[in-house]
């Protein structure tokens, strides 16, 4: 039965959709099967692999209109990955989501119908913390936050933070935080800073491996492939790569 990733942070532009598309993608070419689902209205994820953004998809399968085996898409250039398809009607299931029965657990019930077939889900979260990301936090095991290397990169974490212990408090018991990624990193005095300030306050939770900014990870979303098919010796395929590999091997561990 998968484990179910939420990828969170409701800054924009932190490397979200870069981290989904490419962590999930590097996961499945390592061997595993894997399922994104693209859970922002901006449909972000579905384009960058490649896929219409007027398909059927997550708010679809929310309003009851199809299940998720009827929406999921098989990814030709990645055997092992699937998507679970956004579009922009997404952006009304913040309204429409609070008045239906089951309210909180709408997208648990989505996951969990499919998450049988699967060794890892990621979800795709957009930049808020509204009700459909505490839908998200609820249906997912652990939560794992990009962190753009910026000044003030730790500004922002706490309401996250926060968000993550309610839910956990209140409606998911066992919601676990994966870890913090740092993105965009280049070697500067600045993001020194702040990569030495995420682990001092993260500890272990903060991954080894760091994205650099790399100019094929913003390329590779308008040829609808993950970075490491569009540019297999580019920085950014052999930092995501690296990065499934921490993540595999800190999820044999537990
Ligand atoms: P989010 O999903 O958090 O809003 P995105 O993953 O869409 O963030 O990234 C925001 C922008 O930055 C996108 O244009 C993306 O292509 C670009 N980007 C993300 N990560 C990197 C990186 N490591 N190097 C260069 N560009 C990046
Ligand atoms: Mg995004």
């Amino acid at each position: 039965m998968a484990k179910v990733i939420a990828l969170a942070n409701q800054k924009g532009g932190v490397g979200k959709t870069t981290t989904a598309i490419n962590l999930a993608a590097s996961v499945a070419l390592l061997g595993k099967k894997v399922l994104l689902i693209d859970a922002d209205p901006q449909a972000n994820a579905t384009s960058g692999l490649g896929f219409d953004i007027n398909l059927d998809g997550i708010y679809e399968c929310i309003v009851g209109q199809k299940r998720a085996e009827e929406v999921i898409q098989h990814c030709s250039d990645v055997k092992k990955l699937w998507l679970l398809p956004s579009s922009i009607n997404l952006v009304a299931a913040d309204t429409e989501l609070p008045n239906m029965e089951n309210a909180h657990h709408i997208i648990k019930s989505i996951v969990d119908s499919v998450r049988d077939a699967y060794d890892y889900v990621f979800i795709d979260c957009s930049p808020s913390l509204g009700f459909t990301t505490v839908n998200i936090l609820t249906a997912a095991d652990s939560v794992l936050v990009p962190v753009q290397c910026e000044y003030l990169a730790l500004e922002g974490l706490s309401k996250l933070l926060n968000t993550i212990k309610m839910v956990k408090g209140r409606l998911n018991p066992e919601l676990q935080i994966e870890g913090f990624v740092l993105t965009m990193y280049m070697r500067n005095r600045l993001n020194n800073q702040v990569v030495s300030e995420v682990r001092e306050h993260f500890g272990d939770l903060a991954y080894e491996t760091i994205i650099q900014r790399n100019i094929r990870l913003g390329e590779a979303p308008s040829h609808g492939k993950p970075v490491m098919l569009y540019d297999a010796s580019a920085t950014g395929s052999v930092n995501y790569l690296n990065l499934a590999r921490e993540f595999l091997k800190r999820n044999r561990k537990k």
